[in-house]
């Protein structure tokens, strides 16, 4: 099919989960990749894969981003990507009482800003040609309040909203660059490896995790990819500061829902 012929992408935090999953969609489809992480062996090994570029990319870093726009200064499609929990170390609380600071600005400085910078790029990056797709990966956390992860429920609240900044700014300048927000659920990637622990235990808090989602199980990153190769595509051309929810149907109701139970 080729959707995405003659485009160049960008990719960040690539290396591995929903992102190396979208390089593979996209270079799939004819796309020109360009695989970041802040890890560049994982990134290598993505791009060794499919055929990309790899590529160093700290997303967080302004340094690496003016680096990327002085070797791809003009690009067609970049999806904002890499992100974190801040779960990585157990010990520490993210509930908005006991949450440090330091931990509450780690995530922040990756996902905001880090997703502020690349739209910045990407602006910049595409303007010339006019034209482009700015994806920038929220959360279904970004769109309800997690008592467990505050930081990472605000910061991916922020994307949201700048999201919808960044597509009125382009239309505004008469640009055709389009951005949209994607609002993934529970999809199982590495990232989850901290919460579900390994052993015995693992596989019944895999079930737990998913037992107020109405499809009962975990998404995969190739589901996430394919919304993101939709609005990457020129199909998508009327989409702009739009927001898509990929998450087995949780948004779409309530705890509180009445259950039929026996005669209608
Ligand atoms: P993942 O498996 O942890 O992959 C994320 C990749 O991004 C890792 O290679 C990670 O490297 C990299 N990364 C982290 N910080 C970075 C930085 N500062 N600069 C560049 N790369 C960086 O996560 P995932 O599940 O694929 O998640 C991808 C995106 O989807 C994230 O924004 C996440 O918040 C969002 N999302 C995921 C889910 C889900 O259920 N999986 C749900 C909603 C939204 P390190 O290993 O070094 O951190």
């Amino acid at each position: 099919m080729h959707r995405l012929k003659n485009k160049r992408c960008v990719i960040t935090g690539a290396g591995r989960g929903i992102g190396a999953a979208i390089a593979r969609t996209f270079a799939d489809e004819g796309a020109e990749v360009i695989v970041t992480d802040r890890l560049l062996k994982r990134a290598q090994n993505i791009a060794a894969e499919i055929g990309g570029i790899a590529l160093e990319l700290d997303v967080s870093q302004e340094a690496h981003w003016q680096q990327l726009a002085s070797l791809y200064p003009h690009i067609d499609v970049l999806v904002n990507n890499a992100g974190i929990t801040g779960f990585d170390d157990n010990l520490v609380a993210h509930d908005p009482e006991h949450a440090t600071l330091e931990n509450w600005r780690a995530v922040h400085a990756i996902n905001l800003d880090g997703t502020f910078l690349g739209c910045r790029y990407a602006i910049q990056a595409m303007r010339k040609k006019g034209n482009g797709s700015i994806i920038n990966i929220s959360s279904r956390s970004g769109l309800v309040g997690i008592p467990a992860a505050a930081a990472y429920a605000s910061s991916k609240a922020a994307i949201r909203n700048h999201t919808k900044t960044v597509a009125l700014y382009c239309a505004q300048e008469g640009l055709n660059i389009r951005c949209n927000s994607v609002h993934p659920g529970a999809i199982l990637t590495p990232m989850w490896d901290p919460m579900l622990g390994e052993g015995p235990e693992r596989d019944k808090r895999l079930k737990a995790f998913v037992a107020d989602t109405p499809l009962q199980r975990f998404g995969t990153p190739d589901e996430v990819a394919a919304v993101c190769l939709l609005l990457a595509c020129d199909e998508a051309s009327y989409m702009t500061g739009s927001e898509i929810n990929i998450d087995g149907g949780l948004l779409a109701g309530s705890a509180v829902s009445p259950q039929q139970t026996e005669n209608p």
